[in-house]
Formats: C-alpha cells, sequence, structure tokens
C-alpha cells in the first residue's frame, strides 16, 4: 500500500465513555461499503479463523474508507490492549500510531482516565481528534463539554466532532477527520527491516501471534527474522492483518501494521516492545521500546489443598506464556505450606489472574493481602526490595525504610472536595494541586504512598462521591519513610501471612481494627483465642475471640437427615479455603481484612 494512503490511529477514552461502541460503528461503517469487493475472502478468513479456533477480539482492525476526496484509504484502528487502567498497556499501542481519537462522553465530561490518556497520547506526539459521543442522550451537553476539554486539557475543540456510537451520527465526520488529521507514516528509507512488537499474545494452535508495527522495510512470508532483543532468529511463516478476523497476506510494507507467527512458543521471546528486524541483513539499532512492565504489586497465591502444588505451578507457568507482566517465584512458610509469592501490574491485574487460576485451571487457592514492594536499607547503607511485608528486617537490622509513592489525580463535582482531601490527608497524602475545571468540577492532585490506594481506598473515593469522582494514578519514585512491620500473633503464635507494613505513625490504630476485624472473621474454637498486633515484641493492640458455646447441629435437633447433611456439607465448604495458624483455621477473609481500613 502507498503510504500517503495509510493512518495508524487509536482509541482513547475514560471507561464506559464508548471506545468500544465507537470501534465497532467505524468497522461496521467501512465493512457496508467494502463487502461487495471482498465478500468472499473476507468470509473465508473467518471460517479459517474458526477452524483454527483463534477468537476474534479487536486487537487491531485495518478497514479500507472511501474517502471524499475519492481516494481509498487503509485505516488500522488499533486497540489499547488490556484494561485502560494500565497506563502501561495503553502506552504502547499508541506507540504504534500518528493518531488518537480522544473519545469524551458529553453526557458526563472529562474523567481522570481521559486526562491520562489524553498525557500518553501528549507524549507519543499522537494527533488527537476529539469526538463528543452520546449525543443522543438527552443530559448531553457537547457545548458545555467541549469548553471543558479546552479549559482541562488545552485541546482546541472548535473543530471536535458531536458523534453518537450508538445510533451511528458522526461516524463518517470521524472517518473523514482521521484522513485529513492524522498524517500518514513516514515512508521507506531503504535501510534494513525494523518493526515494534506492541503486542504478543499466545495462541494454543499456532503458538505465539506477534502484533507489529513496521517503522522501516517490509516483512514477506517466508522471510528470515530477527528478534534484537535475544538475537532469536525465525521464519515468518504467516503474516496478516486483521480484519478484524486473520487475514493473511504476502507482505507488509512501511508503516503497516499486521500480526505474524513465526513459530515462538512463549510471549517472553518474542517482548512487547522489541524490534523485529532480518536475520539476513540486520539493523544495527532497535528502535525506542518500552519500559519493562515492573509488577507493582505482590501478593502470596497458596492452594488450599497441599496437593494442588504442581497443578499451581503448571498453571502459572501456563498463564506466564500469556501474560509477559506476570512474575511468580515459590515461596514456602511453616503456617501456609508452598505456594507462590506473585508480582502484578496493579490490582485489576492481580484479580484477572486469580479469577483465571481459579476458573480455568480449577483451583482452590488462599491469597494473602496485596502488598508492595518496600525497599530496606540495610545498616551498611544498601538498599534491598522487600516484596513481603512479613520479610521486612527487624528493627534492629535496618538503618531505614522506603516505599514507592505515584501522583494521584481525582476529578470529582465540587461538592465532594472535601471529603475526598480528607480521604487523601487519612492516608498520607501530600496535596499538590487544585484546580476547577469547571465552576462546579474539580481536578485535585495529590502525591501518596502507592500502599494506601491499592487498600480500599477506590471503593472509598466511589462512595464519598456517590460514584461521580474518578480517580488515576502514576508511579513516582521510592521515599524515605518511617515505616514499621506490625506482627499479628493468633493464640500467641506468630501469623507471619498477616503481617503488614505500616507507618510508624498508623501502627497503633491499624493494630487496633486490625485486631477487631480478624476477630469478627476467625471462627470461635473451642477455646478462648487471644490475637495481638505487635512491632517487635511490644504489642500494640489486642482482641480475643470467645469459646464457641453451640454445636451447630444443636440447632436442627430431630430435623430430618438430609438437612443435617446439607449443613455439614455447608460447613465442609466454608471450611475450604483456610489455612491453620496457632491451632486456630484462618479463613480467606481474614487474610484481606488488612485492606479494609474502615
Ligand atoms: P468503553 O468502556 O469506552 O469501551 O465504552 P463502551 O463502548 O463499552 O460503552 C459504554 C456504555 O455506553 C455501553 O452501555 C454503550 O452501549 C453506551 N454507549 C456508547 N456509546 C453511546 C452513545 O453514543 N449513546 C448512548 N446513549 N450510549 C452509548
Ligand atoms: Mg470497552
Amino acid at each position: 500500500t502507498d503510504v500517503s494512503l495509510i493512518r495508524n490511529f487509536s482509541i482513547v477514552a475514560h471507561i464506559d465513555h464508548g471506545k468500544s461502541t465507537l470501534a465497532d460503528r467505524l468497522l461496521e461503517y467501512c465493512d457496508a461499503v467494502a463487502k461487495r469487493e471482498m465478500k468472499k475472502q473476507l468470509l473465508d478468513s473467518m471460517d479459517l479463523e474458526r477452524e483454527r479456533g483463534i477468537t476474534i477480539k479487536l486487537n487491531a482492525a485495518r478497514i479500507e474508507y472511501p474517502a471524499e476526496d475519492g481516494k481509498t484509504y487503509v485505516l488500522n484502528l488499533i486497540d489499547t490492549p488490556g484494561h485502560v487502567d494500565f497506563s502501561y498497556e495503553v502506552s504502547r499501542s499508541l506507540a504504534a500510531c500518528e493518531g488518537a481519537l480522544l473519545v469524551v462522553d458529553a453526557s458526563q465530561g472529562v474523567e481522570a482516565q481521559t486526562l491520562a490518556n489524553v498525557y500518553l497520547a501528549l507524549e507519543n506526539d499522537l494527533e488527537i481528534i476529539t469526538v463528543l459521543n452520546k449525543i443522543d442522550l438527552p443530559a448531553a451537553d457537547p457545548y458545555r463539554i467541549a469548553e471543558e476539554v479546552e479549559a482541562t486539557i488545552g485541546l482546541d475543540c472548535t473543530e471536535a466532532i458531536p458523534a453518537s456510537a450508538k445510533t451511528g451520527v458522526g461516524i463518517q465526520e470521524i472517518l473523514e477527520a482521521v484522513v485529513k488529521n492524522v498524517p500518514p507514516p513516514p515512508g521507506p528509507t531503504g535501510g534494513p527491516l525494523r518493526a515494534l512488537i506492541y503486542d504478543s499474545v499466545y495462541d494454543e494452535y499456532k503458538g505465539v501471534i506477534v502484533y507489529f508495527r513496521i517503522v522501516d522495510g517490509e516483512i514477506r512470508r517466508g522471510d528470515k527474522i530477527k528478534f534484537m532483543a535475544n538475537g532469536v532468529e525465525r521464519e515468518v511463516i504467516e503474516v496478516g492483518v486483521r480484519k478484524p478476523g486473520a487475514y493473511e497476506m504476502e507482505r507488509l510494507g512501511t508503516g503497516e501494521v499486521g500480526y505474524m507467527v513465526c513459530g515462538v512458543k512463549n510471549v517472553l521471546d518474542a517482548r512487547v516492545g522489541d524490534t523485529i528486524t532480518s536475520a539476513k541483513e540486520p539493523s544495527e539499532e532497535p528502535l525506542d521500546g518500552y519500559e519493562e512492565a515492573k509488577p507493582m504489586v505482590f501478593c502470596g497465591l497458596y492452594p488450599t489443598d497441599a496437593e494442588d502444588y504442581e497443578i499451581l505451578r503448571d498453571s502459572l507457568g501456563k498463564l506466564k506464556l500469556n501474560d509477559a507482566a506476570l512474575a511468580y517465584e515459590p515461596e514456602a512458610s511453616s503456617a501456609m505450606g508452598f505456594g507462590f509469592r506473585c508480582g502484578f501490574l496493579g490490582l485489576l491485574h492481580m484479580e484477572i489472574v486469580q479469577e483465571r487460576l481459579e476458573r480455568e485451571y480449577n483451583l482452590d487457592l488462599v491469597i494473602t493481602a496485596p502488598s508492595v514492594v518496600y525497599k530496606a536499607r540495610t545498616p551498611k547503607g544498601e538498599l534491598i526490595d522487600v516484596d513481603s511485608p512479613f520479610k521486612m528486617p527487624d528493627a534492629d537490622k535496618r538503618s531505614g525504610t522506603q516505599e514507592p509513592f505515584v501522583r494521584l489525580e481525582m476529578l470529582t463535582p465540587q461538592e465532594y472536595t472535601g471529603t475526598l482531601m480528607e480521604l487523601c490527608q487519612s492516608r498520607r497524602g501530600v496535596l499538590m494541586d487544585m484546580k476547577f475545571v469547571t465552576s462546579a468540577r474539580g481536578s485535585i492532585i495529590y502525591e501518596i504512598p502507592l500502599a494506601e490506594v491499592i487498600t480500599d481506598f477506590f471503593d472509598q473515593v466511589k462512595s464519598r462521591s456517590k460514584g461521580y469522582a474518578s480517580m488515576e494514578y502514576q508511579i513516582l519514585e521510592w521515599r524515605d519513610q518511617d515505616l514499621v512491620r506490625l506482627d499479628i500473633k493468633i493464640n500467641g503464635e506468630d501469623a507471619p501471612p498477616l503481617s503488614t507494613v505500616c507507618h510508624r505513625d498508623q501502627a497503633h490504630q491499624r493494630g487496633k481494627v486490625l485486631t477487631e476485624k480478624l476477630k469478627q472473621l476467625i471462627p470461635r474454637q473451642m477455646f478462648r483465642v487471644p490475637i495481638q498486633a505487635c512491632i517487635g515484641v511490644k504489642p500494640v493492640a489486642s482482641s480475643a475471640i470467645p469459646p464457641m458455646r453451640k454445636d451447630v447441629l444443636a440447632k436442627c435437633y430431630g430435623g430430618d437427615i438430609s438437612r443435617k447433611k446439607k449443613l455439614l456439607n455447608k460447613q465442609a465448604k466454608g471450611k475450604k479455603r483456610m489455612k491453620s495458624m496457632g491451632r486456630v483455621n484462618v479463613p480467606q477473609e481474614a487474610f484481606m481484612a488488612v485492606l479494609d481500613l474502615g
């Protein structure tokens, strides 16, 4: 394809503002035109897909658009993979584009992720086209929202496009704007092949499918290519584009976006951000890659049933093939048995992995509370990573502690500003900036420890603002803080998986909340169970679980057998996700108690 007829763009938006719906409409609009010419091929490729069992997911879609100027353009719509919560995921897609559609819900306005996405688009020098979506809604006010976009982001909105992804209003205008305003990719320089990997996905049948954008040169089926990061060479078995079904091509040229299959078995061998070059005539310099995704949140995963350890290990291995950002290493403790310490990009990533392990691999897991990576300074002054609270060295074995801070931005209707600031203040936040977006809405910026944000913080923001506030954060750096390790003793015995790290000033309060929560969450025993929170040997708070009074069966004396059985079964099930500590069975919920700070 002639480079001047190619346009590569992405769609960014705050969640629920209509990104996916708009993508569907754009595809539909162009299909309608292209169907007559390529109906047969399109259907073929779909059949092929079904046979090979590849799911048709919109990852990148190539659409052909006959523009008003009489020329037919190739538009590559690159979906931002994964959830927008991971700005990491968004930024790598943006690096493969020259333009971005910024979708703003015209009944809601600018939200925290709208801003975060715009910053990323600007960092990547993208041409931004603003779309004011959902104008079919009675509450939509595109003029006011356009002013809001200008005021907060500084984007000129005179050419913003009012649209409805629901009814199809404005779709053609959007396509015209893409053709006119998004610059075509730079043409070939005659140099060696260089293509940027922006995503790689493991497919059971084909192995790793590599998604790339060619920056220079071309890729043909049968070519010998090389991954620059590890020097691995492979032959291109299949190359093509997504429409959004896989569609094979003979070759792809400079500026084009596509996929290839080349016998790679592990996503780590075709790392996102790496450069593909020619094996015969390799480029000397790789393209600017991305920063490697660094796990920021860690938790312990343990099989409820010790016999499932092998299955858990194999399952993590399989997930890792698919997910380069997942980290794990074996961990064992006397309380929890054998399991794994796992690292994630964020809480959502953690939830997704847990859910997949439980659903796809049929595992019953006990999960310990997520924690950030702390740093401890040794007496010699060296900084070491501490990815698990109970591994924080004793006070006499360290000379300092650090924890990661984030820049947190919240957008909120003005009436909730006070309560949100109160929340941030109580979580050790430092106010950096506060401004009005409009007379009714404001933006608040805090620097705050990540550890505070991965607790119940998001729920608090939502409930305090009745759902109207939105938030987004970016990692800043590790900062010195006076941190302590708060240990929990159950029935006089240490329970390391329940240890937590917090600021010295919070230790007392946190100990109190935690011991009270545990008292409620741990089932009664035949004996009294004391629970203590300690710093070193010094208790800072305590509670006690009173002994059990009644037998469960006492409730249904005289009742029929089946009812009794049911009750016993129910009890057995409830017992499943537990680990025994200090002669007491600690249920799954208790491990998360530390997150719920009330
Ligand atoms: P995304 O999270 O940005 O991908 O948003 P979705 O495309 O999933 O849309 C979120 C919700 O808004 C869905 O219920 C859509 O049906 C709805 N929606 C999207 N565009 C429009 C629109 O133009 N008008 C109306 N009324 N609803 C829309
Ligand atoms: Mg969506």
